[in-house]
């Protein structure tokens, strides 16, 4: 999987990507990243890349010339092959989501496109991006992080880049069709580790127990509890079970 991300600030990325699985998967060869300065895609002396915007109005925007003129370096100035996705971040884009980040990590190559200031000429997003994607409902200051969400969530879902084929599989929001605990697109199970008392709060006693099929049952039971109290949105679109439903109605009357 090629990265290339374009900036105005290459310099911000000079960190993120360099410790635990991101920096394994780079130096295994799994993912390629490449940060483009943008301004080296401008043409007069001052290296512009922004103007005032028509209409007027407060801040800046930048210019379609030199966004345009960086994606096209990219592919020989052909249109970007299939399996290439150009993604320009944007707070009004389509909302990352734990699916959509599947389908783009069966691409070969994702461009990344940050904004900033009061945005990307709209030109972008009409006639170069294939993808507008925003990462939340809120507004930050460039593209620049968004895109590293965006590096980081479709590179830990590439086959190989996790040591454990499973930690792909059982966690919050997965479709895959081996998970148990979270399936349907619910939340992840709570997790605990040493010590078994905590300042005396201490861990549910059935994974102290050391029966699978309780600790399966308990861990399914956690993870459909968690996700009544923090995103019962998720559970109006998962196929539940008749015992997850009669879980769920216990846990409404507690
Ligand atoms: N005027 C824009 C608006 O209200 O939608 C906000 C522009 S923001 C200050 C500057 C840049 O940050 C955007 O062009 C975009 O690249 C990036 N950005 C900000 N919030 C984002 C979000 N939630 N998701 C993705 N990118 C975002």
């Amino acid at each position: 999987m090629i990265f290339d991300l374009i900036t105005i600030f290459p310099e911000f990325f000079g960190g993120p990507f360099d410790c635990g699985i991101l920096r394994r998967a780079r130096e295994q060869g799994l993912i390629d990243i490449r940060v483009h300065d943008l301004r080296a895609f401008t043409s007069d002396k001052h290296r512009t890349v922004d103007d005032r915007p028509f209409g007027g109005g407060e801040g800046m925007v930048l210019k379609p010339e030199p966004v345009f003129a960086a994606v096209e370096s990219l592919f020989g100035g052909a249109e970007p092959p299939p399996d290439a996705e150009v993604i320009l971040l944007s707070a009004q884009g389509k909302l990352l989501t734990h699916s959509l980040a599947e389908q783009l990590a069966k691409r070969k190559r994702l461009v990344l496109i940050c904004g900033r200031y009061e945005g990307v000429d709209e030109r972008v997003a009409a006639h170069l991006a294939t993808l507008e994607l925003s990462i939340g409902d809120y507004v930050l200051t460039g593209g620049e992080l968004p895109a590293a969400v965006v590096v980081d969530v479709v590179t830990r879902l590439l086959p190989e880049t996790l040591g454990c084929d499973l930690s792909a599989v059982e966690e919050s929001f997965t479709t895959h069709p081996r998970a148990q605990i979270s399936a349907g697109g619910i939340l992840d199970c709570p997790h605990y580790t040493r010590p078994a008392d905590f300042r005396g709060h201490a861990v549910p006693e059935v994974l102290l127990s050391g029966h699978h099929e309780e600790v399966a049952r308990w861990r399914r039971r956690a993870a459909l509890e968690k996700t009544l109290r923090n995103r019962p949105d998720l559970l109006d679109r998962a196929p539940l079970s008749d015992a997850d439903r009669a879980w769920l109605e216990e846990v409404k009357k507690k």
